[in-house]
């Protein structure tokens, strides 16, 4: 792929949703109307819209063709067995439970395997992980490296979890208050990066000592299986789906959001290897899900996602996405821009706290700084930073090392003239960033309060 400027599509487009870039003024009042809040603007408002990669994929006509056989018995649904096998042969794990997404299957997950008191260690939060634990009584703690923290730092595997601070964790608490080891593959929080093999490897090692189980967070696995490819040695032959089955061999379970890496638009599943485990899932997604055959999701859902498990795990197609996210990235850090490095899978992070040293963090520079490259642009990212780390026990602002915007990529949708534009936008963000103020909160939600929360300037 030397001799193209950049890795070229592996994809062509056969449908086109056309868009419309309203005018400077029209995004003044819209992002006003939505109170600072990029999560709050109508998507006919956004140009280009990098607020999440979360079932925001285009599917491929593979996946079109599977939605109609899809299979809409109440019990026992073929493509029920399809996903099934999808799981088994590219993941490895025995038992399928889906659910309507990610969020469902930790829900089931934190409600078979936590009692109140326990503590789960993972590889930094993440909003809803961590919100089910809590609800289900547990304490997260952080056993992310200290590189994850620190958004210059190069590290190619910032996702690693810190042994030793897993190891003084146990020492500290027992291993009986630990139900198991949260392990994200890639960390969205510290900014896609992934984490290695041998980190695997050693947590297994580590956590089998105590029998302590590691449930996988498998929302962006194929773009970690990539990372490991490209840049752990001994890894640099080997498939996608070779390393993918040796990754969760490393575990005994996932929640899976399939709105990511399973190239949809909604769903997700819970998997695992024990069958007791198994039949207390099912036992509670008759609850709040479906039948354990569709678990909310339709039929034709269900062989969507079949089908785009198997395209994510395909190299060609990881190898431009990773390059495309790369390509933004590249392009910012040329102009100067100050982002999380390196750049990871599926989203580029702006470091809010080089933009605006001015703006004390509860005033909340990463959400003004979503507000401003909206107005400049008309292209939307999301706050992660302060607003979305939320408040601790006590009811105080958890104050986040990063500070960040990120710029997230949807999954085969838009094009490399695009990203320019967002270039662009981006530059002019940071040409007027002396004359930007803080927030104020106008109105604050309970719980995941980035979602809905409402801001005005303050003056
Ligand atoms: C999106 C996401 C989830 C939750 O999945 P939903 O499908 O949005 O409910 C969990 N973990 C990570 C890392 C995610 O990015």
């Amino acid at each position: 792929m030397d001799s193209y400027k950049y890795r070229p599509e592996p994809y062509r487009i056969k449908m086109v949703e056309p868009l419309v870039i309203p005018t400077r003024a029209q995004r003044e009042e819209a992002i006003k109307r939505a109170g600072y809040n990029t999560f709050l603007l109508s998507s006919e408002d956004v140009y280009i819209d990098l607020l999440t990669d979360s079932g925001t994929n285009a599917m491929s006509d593979n996946q079109w063709a599977g939605l109609m056989l899809g299979d809409e018995a109440y019990a026992g649904s073929k493509n029920f067995k399809h996903l099934e096998e999808a799981v088994r042969d590219l993941y490895g794990f025995k038992y399928v439970v889906p659910t309507h997404q990610g969020r469902g299957a930790e829900n089931i997950l934190s409600k078979i395997m936590i009692k109140p008191g326990d503590i789960v260690p993972g590889n930094m939060y993440f909003t809803t992980t961590r919100a089910h634990q809590e609800l289900a009584g547990a304490t997260f703690r952080d056993v992310i490296v200290d590189e994850a923290h620190d958004p210059d730092n190069e590290h190619p595997f910032k996702g690693n979890v810190d042994l030793n601070k897993l190891q003084a964790l146990i020492d500290e608490v027992g291993p009986e208050r630990i139900p198991y080891v949260c392990m994200a593959v890639t960390v969205n929080m510290a900014g896609g990066q992934p984490v290695s093999m041998e980190n695997l490897r050693a947590v297994r090692e580590l956590t089998s000592r105590y029998g302590i189980k590691v449930m996988f967070d498998a929302t962006r696995c194929a773009e970690n299986a990539c990372f490991i490819k490209h840049r752990e040695p001994g890894y640099k032959d080997k498939g996608i789906r070779e390393i993918l089955r040796e990754m969760f061999s490393y575990g005994d379970g996932c929640t899976m959001s399939g709105k990511k890496d399973g190239i949809v638009n909604i769903g997700g599943f819970l998997a695992m290897n024990d069958h007791e485990l198994y039949q207390k899932a099912t036992a509670l997604v008759v609850v709040y899900e479906g039948m354990p055959s569709y678990g909310g999701m339709a039929g034709r859902d269900m062989e969507g996602l079949a089908r785009g498990l198997y395209e994510a795990a395909d190299y060609g197609y990881l190898a431009h996405r990773l390059d495309q996210v790369k390509y933004l990235g590249d392009r910012l850090i040329e102009a100067g821009i100050p982002v999380v490095r390196p750049i990871g899978g599926h989203a580029v992070f702006l470091n809010a706290r080089k933009f605006y040293p001015h703006i004390p963090q509860d005033q909340f520079p990463a959400q003004m700084l979503a507000a401003q490259i909206y107005i400049e642009s008309g292209v939307r990212s999301m706050e992660r930073g302060i607003v979305s780390a939320g408040r601790d026990e006590h009811g105080n602002n958890r104050h986040p090392k990063l500070e960040l915007v990120r710029l997230t990529i949807p999954r085969r949708v838009y094009t490399y003239a695009h990203l320019d534009v967002v270039v662009d936008g981006v530059k002019a963000a940071w040409e007027n960033r002396n004359n930007v103020k803080g927030l104020r909160f106008v109105y604050e939600p309970p719980v995941l309060r980035f979602f809905t929360s409402r801001f005005e300037p303050i003056e």
